[in-house]
């Protein structure tokens, strides 16, 4: 297995050329390493090598990891959140990928002690198979939000179809940053609306090159 600064240093490279295709030096993106398929060592070696922001997709994950780890890791949720298991998590986390749906904003408002940095979710390429809301949802969704305190909606999801196909993955996160503008038009002081949250380890590059701020990559950077 490689090590983490190994994979770390050639996705360094990778980020800054596909920065510079989209002339997008100026930006900071961010890496969420996911390490929701390793173990807490292998965690702490993500730490050691300076990455400080952590994402796990369910629970017993986030709260494994974060007992080990703690306060010197960002963490994020980013697998689907049942409303069940609201409580355990929400105030362990800084940010949630996952919003979306009315009855988990509910949950959030009620369990949350204070304003949580929140994506909504989007099914972009509208498979079946994906969670989120449609593009036309979207926007009806974050202005429904805006009874919310605890809800801060910093941006937009979304997961790419698992294909060779690059133009259709670049049509999906296009389609995202789109929305994203439409929102942003909204002027809604709870939905900046500024981030997006897209990219994993096979299609990184694609996303940066159409705008993504928050990448969450695995397998490529811990796997
Ligand atoms: C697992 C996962 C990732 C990382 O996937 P890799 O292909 O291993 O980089 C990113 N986002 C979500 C929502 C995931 O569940």
């Amino acid at each position: 297995m490689a090590s983490i600064r190994e994979n770390l240093e050639v996705i360094q490279q990778k980020i800054d050329e596909a920065k510079a295709r989209a002339n997008r030096e100026d930006d900071h993106i961010q890496i969420v390493a996911v390490t929701k398929q390793v173990s807490v060592e292998r965690a702490m070696e993500a730490i050691d090598a300076g990455i400080h922001h952590l994402g796990e997709n369910r629970p017993e994950g986030l709260l494994e990891k974060k007992a080990a780890i703690g306060d010197k890791a960002v963490w994020h949720f980013i697998g689907t959140l049942q409303s069940r298991k609201v409580k355990k998590v929400i105030n362990e986390i800084d940010y949630l990928h996952s919003l979306d749906r009315m009855s988990l904003a509910e949950e959030i408002e009620k369990r949350a002690l204070k304003p949580v940095k929140c994506f909504v979710e989007v099914n972009i390429s509208g498979e079946e198979s994906k969670h989120g809301l449609s593009k036309e949802e979207a926007i009806p969704f974050i202005q429904s939000l805006e009874k919310f305190t605890k809800i801060q909606v910093v941006g937009l999801m979304t997961m790419a179809p698992y294909t060779d196909d690059k133009e259709l993955i670049r049509k999906v996160f296009r389609g995202l940053k789109e929305l994203q503008q439409e929102v942003i038009k909204l002027n809604l002081p709870y939905a900046p609306c500024t981030e997006l949250s897209m990219g994993m380890s096979n299609d990184y590059e694609i996303a940066i090159e159409e705008g993504a701020t928050f990448i969450r990559i695995g397998t490529a950077l811990v796997g």
